[in-house]
């Protein structure tokens, strides 16, 4: 599952070095991950003017907007899945669930921004909902290490998520 890899939240509005540095460590791991079967999907924001997260936010990542577009280094290729989200929570949208299940998915492989946001709370959705959830640790990132940190540490803790490299998961 590949969270947010979006222009705002990569080289646009809230985009940062960190999360700009996994752009071609989760290119290289989403090939080898497709070449071995698995399916990769992808969950992005698409924000409606009225959405109550831009409260918080301001405007990012909305529907139709360059920003709201997969970072062309890590566009899907056939076979992937892509879901659009107007909350943290990717499960909020209750059709990436129904497609999951109907693929007889049970393991989510977490990659992605923000570790402590985004990739939480879609972690915390999955495991309330019985998938096993694995981050990893080298594919995923925050605004700063601290964050970075303390989500990878909340997930461990609260839903029992596997936190591994890329490589060991693989
Ligand atoms: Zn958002």
């Amino acid at each position: 599952m590949v969270v947010d890899m979006v222009n705002d939240f990569v080289t646009g509005k809230f985009g940062s070095p960190r999360a700009r540095k996994i752009v071609p460590r989760l290119r290289a791991f989403l090939e080898r991950a497709r070449s071995k079967g698995l399916l990769v999907v992808y969950v992005c924001d698409a924000h409606r003017p009225d959405d109550p997260e831009l409260k918080v936010w301001g405007e990012h990542s909305m529907k139709g907007s360059e920003g709201a577009e997969i970072v062309e280094e890590l566009s899907p290729k056939e076979g992937d899945l892509v879901f659009e989200k107007q909350w943290y929570d990717a499960f909020q949208n209750p059709s990436l669930d129904a497609e999951l299940r109907r693929r007889g998915v049970k393991e989510l492989l977490m990659t992605g921004v923000a570790t402590n946001i985004c990739v939480q709370n879609t972690a915390a959705e999955a495991s309330f909902k019985g998938y096993d959830v694995t981050v990893l640790e080298d594919l995923t990132d925050a605004e700063t290490i601290e964050d970075h940190r303390q989500g990878l540490k909340y997930m461990k803790t609260m839903y029992g998520a596997k936190v591994v490299k890329a490589d060991e998961a693989l």
